[in-house]
């Protein structure tokens, strides 16, 4: 007989000879949760982050890329990659608005759009993280194309689908993006913003070469003039 309310019998057993072992991550000493081989922790970093041992990138990691995407983006209004790149965001946004379940995230980016997040934070936000990522780290490809993914969605507050009512308080359940529309998603951006992302990095190395050599140029010695003879007195 089916039963709604937990796995059904064929499946118990199953689960509780899994549940025995240990997580599969490396030194992580928790059980393994229903027929998964990671614990309920690297489980859930693997589904919203894209690998079991990734760590949430936060805007304040990124704080001083943003600042290098601003600066880049204001200096180039006008290039064409941007442009591009700015057009593709707003119509992945309207169509999306407008119910085309076709676009990767469709529900997510919809919020975004009621949200009046705009093409331009949307894009400062990934280019930044890419940048980020390029300068420090060099993790698989899948960490990357979440954390683009875990900074857009993190954009506009998240909605919620049910709320509970307690004497304590009220409880809140939102919607979150699963792994399949976070892997379409982050796949969306890359394959079309990678060209823009590889141009965003070289700049912004470019500039940082400049401003070390700057810096070395001013610290350099100062050559010391000779001492000026005493002028005999008259
Ligand atoms: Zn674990």
């Amino acid at each position: 007989m089916p039963n709604q309310h937990g796995p059904s019998g064929s499946l118990r057993p199953r689960i509780a000879r899994n549940e025995g072992h240990r997580c599969d991550v490396p030194n992580c000493t928790r059980q393994r949760e229903g027929v998964s081989r990671q614990c309920t922790t690297h489980r859930k970093r693997w589904r919203r982050l894209g690998h079991p041992e990734a760590r949430r990138l936060y805007p304040k990691d990124y704080a001083q890329e943003r600042r290098d995407v601003a600066a880049l983006f204001k200096a180039n209004p006008e290039h064409a990659g941007l442009l591009s790149a700015l057009a593709f965001i707003r119509e992945w946004l309207d169509a999306s608005a407008r119910g085309d379940t076709t676009q990767p995230g469709c529900i997510h980016l919809a919020r975004l759009h009621r949200r009046a997040v705009t093409p331009m934070a949307i894009l400062s936000e990934v280019s930044a993280v890419w940048w980020h990522v390029a300068r420090y780290a060099k993790p698989d490809d899948d960490r990357l194309t979440f954390a683009m993914v875990c900074s857009m969605l993190a954009l506009a507050p998240r909605d919620y689908i049910k709320s509970y009512h307690f004497k304590s308080g009220e409880r809140r359940v939102y919607r979150d993006a699963g792994r399949v529309d976070r892997s379409a998603m982050g796949e969306h951006l890359r394959e079309r913003l990678a060209p823009l992302f590889v141009r965003v990095v070289q700049a912004c190395e470019e500039r940082e070469r400049m401003a070390a050599a700057q810096e070395a140029a001013e610290r350099a010695a100062i050559v010391i003039p000779k001492p000026r003879k005493k002028r005999k007195a008259t």
